[in-house]
């Protein structure tokens, strides 16, 4: 029999396991459970993939879309491995021959949704089967309090029950400890195993900058740093979506647009486009990116605040799976914080809900305003520590901090002074334009500039002064009533700051909202002469041709890191091609001699 390094190597073509790959890997072989925690692009699938091949019988693999099964078996197709899946998109002559396959012990791994696999016609052929192990992907859906909850999740601790003895592995790039404990409790996890990778993915380049025009300076990012990239971009309306799609289009970038309220044919068309062209953006509510396993989105951009630190990592995680540099960008403001606040004020749940929600917005925030490295800001939610990284916008260009007590006062007496002698309330923008002695006619018809607070804050911009009132929300020193649209109230805490108990460091706000170019992702081509750029592009249109005769994403056939490898290396024969990173025998077999040609003519 082989041993799990020779198939990692023979099959799929790469030299070493990563991080725990292997202990998992020995966990299941031994019969044991394992209970994976993987941020994603670690690696996760090939801690079941290789056991399945190893192991007797076949791999059931949970899986929450159907939509996405297809791909997941074309790409083991490609690596020469015997897979199928079973789900509602087939008609029953095809699940009946998957049937046939699966009790003539032909697959190594089978793909079932969870709905589909806890039907009594599933269960009973499972029984008449050799069951290797079961895998249940992204476990964390059978978590009520997270954001991706499928109820048939929960009936999955069946399997425990009706198969003691075969191994289950459940995995998933959720990181939160209280999410592995109750993916423990369950899934009758208790005993197994668990693995907690680090969290870090150093090849994304965490950005989040200011926004004052957003769709401009989306484009621009996308322009500058990541033009013909792949990359989604998350909204959180669907209006928003729709309307910044259709802006992207409207200026030369490809974009396709994608949310829950789309029809159904049309929303898969459009996953299915953005995984199988190269180039597309997806702009996209969160609805979309889960199970979406292409390697080469190039970068995530957020044009609203996330809910959440942990909404917001699973999101980015999905550029870059593939190691080489991406970049995750946010644009957020003023306005962003308001709109939150509101949303969890109106929001229908009980007063735990809202809690729980506004200690989310706050980690959130604090991130956003941190002068700190983001990186470690970012592990530290999920209990990780690291050194400052250098691969983010604060480690690349340290914002300054200044001391903002005594703007905070101006404002916090002005929010007060207006309330006190007047009984008014205003939102953000009357409150700046009183602090700069602008006298709008809002602010004459009213008699503001008569205040004694009037022009004392002329020596601030007013860009300047969204950001201390951005930032004294974010830090809970001012909140928003709703009640009074959206205007600006005292809190608890403001009083230390009026009275001066306490000093405020804020970030300051750039300039010009902006970037430079020492803030960007390389690009990964960056090492390869003309003659090599030349021939990984020949190689490109090579992968892309062959992709399209087989009807599979073009990442199925290589990864760009295996084609800029070859490109660099040259290799003559196919045995100098088999050493390369990403080349196992099948794919020798089936393209080795069509690419060495390319090679050769290049
Ligand atoms: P996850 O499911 O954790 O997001 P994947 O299983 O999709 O990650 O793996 C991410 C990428 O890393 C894939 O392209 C995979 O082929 C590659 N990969 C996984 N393990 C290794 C390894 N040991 N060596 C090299 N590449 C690997
Ligand atoms: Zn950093």
């Amino acid at each position: 029999m082989s041993s799990p390094l020779e198939i990692l190597q023979r099959v799929f073509g790469y030299e070493a396991f990563r991080g725990e790959q292997q202990a998992i890997i020995e966990t299941l072989m031994a019969g044991g459970d394992a209970l994976v925690l993987m941020p994603t692009g670690g690696g996760k699938s090939l801690c079941y993939q290789i056991p399945a091949l190893l192991r007797p019988g076949t791999a059931i693999v949970v899986s929450p879309l159907i939509a996405l099964m297809q791909d997941q078996v074309d790409a083991l197709r490609e690596l020469g491995v015997s897979a199928a899946y079973l789900n509602s998109s087939q008609d029953w002559q095809e699940a009946r021959e998957v049937e046939r396959r699966l009790l003539d012990g032909q697959l190594d791994l089978l793909y079932v949704a969870p709905e589909r696999l806890l039907t009594d016609r599933c269960m009973d052929l499972l029984a008449r089967s050799r069951i290797a192990l079961f895998a249940i992907d992204e476990a964390h859906c059978v978590s009520q309090w997270g954001h991706d909850f499928r109820p048939e999740y929960l009936g999955l601790s069946a399997l425990h029950e009706r198969w003691p003895d075969v191994p289950r592995i459940a995995l998933t790039a959720t990181a939160t400890d209280t999410t592995r404990e109750e993916i423990a409790r369950r899934l009758s996890l208790e005993n197994a195993h668990h693995f907690v990778s680090s969290f870090d993915r150093p090849n994304i380049l965490y950005r989040i900058v200011e926004k004052n025009e957003v769709k401009r300076q989306l484009l621009s990012f996308i322009r500058e740093e990541h033009a013909g990239d792949s990359g989604i971009v998350y909204c959180l309306s669907r209006s928003r979506v729709e309307d910044t799609a259709a802006f992207l289009s409207q200026n030369g970038v490809s974009a396709l647009p994608y949310h829950a309220g789309m029809d159904a044919n049309v929303r898969a068309q459009h996953q299915a486009r953005f995984l199988r062209e190269e180039g597309l953006v997806m702009v996209a509510t969160i609805a979309f990116g889960m199970g979406v396993n292409k390697p080469d989105v190039r970068f995530v951009a957020h044009v609203d605040l996330p809910k959440s630190v942990e909404g917001y990592y699973q999101e980015t995680g999905r550029a870059g799976r593939d190691g080489d540099p991406a970049t995750a960008w946010m644009a957020y403001g003023l306005q962003d914080v308001v709109q939150q606040r509101r949303m969890i004020d109106e929001s229908l749940g009980d007063d735990a809900f809202k809690r729980r929600s506004g200690r989310q917005l706050d980690a959130m925030l604090g991130l956003c305003e941190t002068v700190d490295c983001r990186r470690q800001q970012l592990l530290a939610y999920f209990g990780q520590a690291i050194a400052p990284c250098g691969n983010c916008d604060t480690c690349l260009e340290p914002p300054e901090s200044w001391d903002g007590t005594v703007a905070a006062q101006k404002v916090l007496s002005a929010i007060f002074r207006l309330w006190r002698e007047r009984g008014q309330r205003y939102g953000a923008g009357h409150i700046i334009d009183i602090l700069r002695g602008k006298a709008t006619p809002r602010v004459r018809e009213q008699g503001h500039d008569t205040l004694s607070v009037f022009g004392v804050g002329a020596d601030l911009s007013e860009h300047a002064w969204r950001g201390v009132l951005r930032q004294l929300l974010a830090k809970g020193l001012v909140t928003v009533d709703f009640e009074g649209h959206g205007t600006l109230m005292l809190t608890e805490t403001s009083r230390s700051v009026l009275k001066g108990e306490v000093t405020l460091m804020l970030r300051r706000e750039t300039r010009e909202p902006g970037r430079s170019v020492s803030r960007r992702a390389p690009s990964p081509d960056i090492d390869l002469d003309a003659d090599q750029r030349e021939r990984f592009e020949a190689l490109r249109a090579w992968r892309a041709e062959v992709a399209r005769e087989h009807g599979v994403p073009a990442y199925v056939i290589f990864h760009d890191a295996t084609l800029r490898e070859v490109a660099r290396r040259e290799p003559r024969t196919l045995d100098e091609l088999s050493e390369i990173h990403g080349v196992g025998v099948r794919k020798l077999e089936a393209y080795g001699e069509s690419l060495l040609e390319c090679v050769g003519a290049a």
